[in-house]
């Protein structure tokens, strides 16, 4: 199973239950539950030891896709070829495409982004293996940070707290953010947050809000795509909001067919990308961003489209096997493949937010269900291995120790303006490190799934 031991210090982690669980509430690690009351974020109470070489391999590499994603959201003809089939059968797909002005409206691309990746384990060792890049609503960077904070204070002084690399996720993405509005707002202007009605990630907005408010003085409008949809218009350009001009609309919403349950939102949706103000994502941005795009991407020639033959090489490096439910790969369609091997295999929608993918036996049923027209809104993937370890940490107030499996995402920003090849500004700073018990398939926090974790780096 586990490579490399943990330190002995595992063993005493449950002794700090008390200590980390007032330590997180004092620093706003919290969350809605499901009956309105607040309570903390799952989290660990000792850091993942993370294989040498796997965090700075993930990070470097991360600026790289927001490059390829760029170029691939600036080729409409490139997205049209491929999300043509998906189009025709996934109405969400669809939807985002009755957004799209006639002409496209001239902006600059502000990409804030979060990269997932796996330590897979391969012939040539553990080596960061992607998941997907989230191009919207990339989240949880705030409570990411103090979670590394907690678990440098609680091993403060040990030889293991030296390995912990102190990060700012949320901060990274603000940070964005404020640049972007610098760089593009007039006098007066405002960023609008698009949230989804009922958020139970509020605080997670809240603290980057303020942030902003805060350190950078920027004003924030919070606002729903419905409420938009309803009274919002376009003045000079702009999308305006109860008689405020918006720069930017920050989506914390709007990438699940959940956030558009009628035609006001989609109002809302085609309200801003007909106007100057700067969404993140645009629409192109998000059909780049969808699994199917993702899929083609997953090779060499396609990749040179778009990167330097170099470039490719490294990108591919990151990537699993991806394939079309019914397109040909290694002597196969990829769902004769899927069904021969379905542990090997995860099948996806064009879908975010997780919870929508299919694996084992459900994906087997799936496959089998799937017509030959249903399945183009979806495509297969390759199932990242990973090697077990041993994980302590705190869920609802209860130490919880068993062998867990994680996925590390590198939170970055970059900015170019209209035909520039090179970006204004761009970092990559942080990580979302999210955890879960070995068995578990899928990784949402908020789900209750999987738990904020952190990294000590060797
Ligand atoms: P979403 O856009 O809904 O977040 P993801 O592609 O990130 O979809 O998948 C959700 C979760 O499912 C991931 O966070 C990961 O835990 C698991 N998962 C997805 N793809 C794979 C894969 N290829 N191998 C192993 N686990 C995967
Ligand atoms: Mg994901």
């Amino acid at each position: 199973m586990n490579s490399s031991p943990a330190s002995p210090l595992i063993d005493q982690a449950a002794d700090l239950a008390q200590e980390a669980l007032e330590y997180v509430m004092a620093h706003g690690l919290v969350r809605y539950r499901k009956d309105g009351s607040i309570g903390h974020l799952p989290f660990t109470l000792y850091p993942w030891e993370a294989p040498k070489g796997f965090y700075e391999h993930g990070r470097r590499v991360s600026p790289l896709y927001n490059k390829l994603y760029l170029r691939v959201s600036q080729q409409r003809d490139f997205l049209d070829e491929h999300l043509a089939a998906s189009r025709e059968v996934d109405d969400f797909v669809k939807g985002l495409y009755s957004c799209l002005p006639e002409k496209p409206i001239s902006r600059p691309w502000l990409f804030l982004s979060r990269n997932d990746f796996m330590p897979a384990v391969t012939p040539q060792g553990i080596v960061p293996k992607q998941v997907e890049t989230n191009l919207m609503a990339a989240s949880l960077g705030y409570a990411s940070q103090r979670v590394n904070a907690a678990i440098r204070f609680l091993y403060a002084g040990t030889e293991l707290v030296k390995q912990v690399v102190p990060h700012r996720g949320g901060s990274t993405i603000c940070k964005g953010l404020a640049l972007g509005y610098k760089h593009y707002a007039r006098a007066g202007q405002v960023i609008l947050f698009i949230v989804p009605p009922g958020e139970v990630n509020a605080f997670d907005q809240r603290s980057m809000q303020a942030e902003l408010v805060l350190e950078y003085g920027i004003p924030v409008v919070r606002t729903t795509l419905d409420e938009l949809g309803e009274q919002g218009e376009i003045r000079d350009g702009y999308t305006c909001l109860k008689g405020k001009s918006a720069a930017i609309a920050y989506f914390r919403a709007g990438y699940s067919p959940d956030h558009y349950t009628n035609e006001l939102a989609w109002k809302g949706r085609r309200l801003l990308e007909h106007s100057q103000t700067m969404s993140i994502p645009s629409v192109t941005i998000q059909l780049a961003n969808t699994k199917k795009i993702q899929q083609v991407l997953a090779d060499q020639a396609m990749l040179e489209k778009f990167v330097s033959p170099q470039e490719a090489v490294e990108l591919l490096e990151t990537m699993v096997a991806m394939a079309p439910v019914d397109g040909s790969m290694r002597g196969g369609t990829g769902r004769e493949l899927a069904l021969a091997e379905p542990e090997n295999w995860v099948l996806k929608p064009s879908r975010e937010g997780g919870g929508n993918n299919y694996f084992g036996d459900q994906m087997v049923e799936q496959l089998k269900k799937l017509s030959k027209r249903e399945a183009e809104a979806f495509i297969l993937m390759e199932a990242i291995k990973q090697d077990a370890f041993r994980a302590v940490r705190l869920v609802e107030e209860k130490v919880v120790d068993d062998l867990c499996v994680t996925e590390m995402g590198h939170f970055t920003y970059a900015l170019w303006d209209e035909g520039k090849s090179d970006p204004e500004f761009e970092d990559v700073e942080g990580y979302l490190l999210r955890t879960k018990h070995v068995h578990n398939r899928e990784g949402l926090v908020l789900g209750g799934y999987s738990f904020l974790d952190t990294a000590a780096v060797p």
